[in-house]
């Protein structure tokens, strides 16, 4: 092993050793094998699917360190890893594939029947550091705060959704859902449909306004039906594309009800329990011939690499998205950090842990 600097045997870690009980302590620093680096974790989004994980379902095995959003510094490499990736930015997709199944033959890696994953079936970034295979690094300039760079995860499911949308130019988009990844599938669809209107639907009024302020459209669905909303905005009936960024009942019929004749509903939102739909939305699906669309994670591979996409858009981004950090905490104010989330009356969208320098 080659590496810049000292590296300690112990570090500082939140390991969650069972629901509910994630506790800031130190432990061993992982050793990066052969085709491995040991990134140096500056920054970790919590994701929203982070929540249920920790004080709900808890994860695949416990202590598991959790978080897979996240960037830092290359500041170690194991055998046969090229030396001039030392001191290098990098983020890291969290999937590590089987590679044998039949999705990953076709490099389809979010499909493969037999993976692990950062943070959630291995250890991940809540922690200092990391080893993690060249493979799975994603580069950056040292322009890129590492903040920003650790929105590369949520920027290519996001992207990955738009593109399952097949957002074009003149398409009116609806949005349901104000969470980071709502607000990023917004974002990268303006960016498509030059000319037609963007529509973020939802029911938080702190998160609309914010919303408007970014130059978005916005539906308010707890005062306005969603489809009188769309037709306030566009003139038309429904969206050409519509994103289900929520995960509940309502979203979903709502979803299906803001979709134009010929539309497509693109459902991103994890379900938060069992989901059933009104006989007149099912209805509607046929009678509008909707086309729905499921999308999961992200593509990496050789024909599209949303990552790269993610973090170039992320390089060449306007303040719009690093807007979405609203809140950093260092790991050992880890409660404080999930109260924030929890708290409905604040204003979050990405909440996360940094490490020191940006
Ligand atoms: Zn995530
Ligand atoms: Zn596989």
């Amino acid at each position: 092993m080659r590496s810049l600097i000292e590296i300690p045997e112990k570090m500082d870690s939140l390991v969650l050793h069972g629901v509910g009980d994630l506790r800031y302590e130190q432990t061993d620093t992982p050793i990066p094998k052969d085709g491995e680096v040991l990134l140096e974790i500056k920054a970790c989004g919590i994701c929203s699917s982070d929540i249920p994980r920790i004080f709900v379902n808890g994860t695949y095995h416990f202590p598991t360190i959790p978080g897979h959003e996240f960037s830092g510094r290359i500041v170690a490499v194991g055998g046969g890893v090229d030396e001039s990736l030392l001191g290098k930015r990098s983020c890291v997709f969290p999937m590590l594939p089987c590679r044998k199944c039949k999705a990953c033959l076709s490099e389809e890696w979010a499909q493969c029947s037999g993976y692990s994953y950062f943070g959630s079936r291995c250890d991940g970034g809540f922690a200092q550091y990391l080893a993690v295979p060249v493979w799975n690094l994603v580069p950056f300039s040292d322009d890129l705060p590492y903040e920003v760079a650790a929105l590369c995860e949520p920027s290519a499911v996001s992207l990955h959704a738009v593109n399952i949308g097949g957002v074009k130019q003149n398409d009116n988009v609806a949005v349901i859902g104000t969470g980071t990844i709502g607000f990023l599938i917004a974002s990268f669809a303006a960016k498509r449909s030059q000319g037609g209107r963007v529509m973020i639907c939802g029911r938080s009024k702190n998160k609309l306004d914010y919303a408007e302020k970014l130059g978005f459209e916005t539906i308010n669905i707890s005062q306005e039906d969603i489809a009188a909303g769309i037709k306030r905005i566009t003139g038309s009936d429904g969206a050409d594309v519509v994103f289900e960024a929520v995960g509940s009942n309502t979203a979903i019929a709502d979803s299906i009800k803001a979709a134009a004749a010929l539309g497509k509903v693109v459902l991103v939102g994890n379900p938060e329990s069992d989901l059933a739909l009104e006989k007149n939305v099912y209805w509607s699906v046929l009678r509008k011939q909707l086309t729905i669309a499921g999308s999961w994670n992200s593509s990496y591979n050789s024909r599209i690499n949303d990552w790269k996409q993610a973090i170039d858009m992320l390089e060449n981004g306007g303040p719009e998205l690093r807007g979405l950090i609203t809140h950093t905490f260092s790991m050992d104010n880890a409660r404080q950090a999930f109260d924030t989330i929890k708290d409905r009356s604040q204003f979050t969208l990405k909440v996360m842990f940094t490490n020191s320098d940006k």
